[in-house]
């Protein structure tokens, strides 16, 4: 790694992506962070419904680690995150039970704003679809002094040469699951507050959350995640799951009537495994960073975590 070369890029602007970009920016690290998608966030997905943001991606997120919680007070300050309950109820074969469990916090605007107010003073170029990293390291033929790539595994295993053999095999020893969002819009509010469900030994069904609850507005919105088995069967066409998605949930909360809209969103690559070592972050001699939940439990703060440390690391590396 050659402190003289331009800058580190990093590919992936979630949370993992935009927590490395910050850290790298107050070392005085030059930074750009590339991300393919319109917008920052990753799968701290929110989607407008007519005008209403719906959270697509991450259900909520808990906080136990100290650093990570200073963030969140930050968010909670600028008035983007609220504690939203350490009560669920888990569904399964001996019927509905209340489910007491760390507090989850929830975002009024949705869980993308608050990637987005990380990024705000970040240089981050949406719509860049990056193709290519290959040693030097280049990333789509720019010469960098590092590349840190903020994204699942198989999605870095995409860009990676095969020169690059240690990021390679690090991300080929990563194992993701799928899973489909849907969101179920209905005309008004039928069943009775539980905030979100569990849902065990479901062939469909792994958790429903009432959107409107967490966000606080009261909307008449359901969001179901469903399990990898039914995921898998349905990823070249998610909108034909639609229906079954939406039956699904009507028998598990007793609804009466129909929604009004349902939309159904693919996540190829929802959930890692937990990982056997206990590294947060992948940094190697060819100048490759690899962050993200892989590097622990499947979270939002692991992630978060993950994308600081390496940051760190190639901050000390590399600081001017
Ligand atoms: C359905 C679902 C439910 C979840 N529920 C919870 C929950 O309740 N609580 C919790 O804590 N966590 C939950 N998670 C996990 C949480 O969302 C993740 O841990 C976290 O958002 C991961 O952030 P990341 O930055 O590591 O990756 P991502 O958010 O996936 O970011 C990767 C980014 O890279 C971009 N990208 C990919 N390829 C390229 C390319 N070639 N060029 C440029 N950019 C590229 C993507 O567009 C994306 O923006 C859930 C996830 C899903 C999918």
């Amino acid at each position: 790694m050659g402190a003289d070369r331009a800058r580190v890029v990093v590919v992936g602007a979630g949370i993992a992506g935009v927590a490395c970009g910050a850290e790298l920016a107050r070392a005085g690290v030059p930074v750009r962070i590339y991300e393919r998608a319109r917008v920052a966030g990753g799968r701290m997905a929110s989607k407008r419904f007519d005008g209403r943001p719906a959270d697509l991606g991450a259900a909520y997120f808990t906080v136990s680690d100290p650093d990570f919680a200073r963030v969140v007070r930050g968010w909670e300050a600028a008035g983007l995150a609220r504690e939203w309950t350490d009560t669920f109820v888990a569904y399964s074969a001996d019927g509905r039970r209340e489910a007491p469990g760390p507090v989850r916090w929830a975002a009024p605007r949705g869980l993308r704003s608050l990637v987005e107010h990380l990024a705000a003073d970040l240089p981050v170029a949406v719509d860049r679809l990056v193709l290519g990293v290959e040693p030097g390291p280049h990333v789509d033929g720019e010469r960098c002094a590092a590349v840190a790539l903020a994204l699942p595994g198989p999605q870095a295993a995409l860009l990676l040469d095969p020169a690059l053999a240690a990021a390679t095999a690090a991300v080929a020893a990563q194992r993701w699951s799928s899973t489909l969002s849907g969101v179920l819009r209905f005309p008004a509010r039928s069943w009775p507050a539980f905030r979100g469900a569990f849902v065990n030994d479901h062939p469909l069904l792994r958790l429903v959350c009432d959107d409107g609850d967490r966000r606080g507005d009261g909307a008449p919105v359901l969001v179901a995640h469903t399990t990898p088995g039914f995921a898998a069967g349905h990823l070249a066409q998610p909108t034909g799951a639609a229906p079954a998605v939406e039956q699904a949930v009507r028998d598990l909360l007793a609804l009466p009537e129909r929604a009004a809209h349902v939309h159904v969103h693919r996540w190829t690559y929802a959930m890692p495994a937990a990982p056997a070592g206990d590294a947060t972050y992948h940094l190697d001699a060819d100048g490759i960073g690899l962050a993200g939940d892989a590097f622990g439990a499947p979270r939002v703060q692991t992630a978060w975590r993950s994308g600081r440390d390496l940051g760190r690391d190639l901050a000390a590396r590399l600081r001017p």
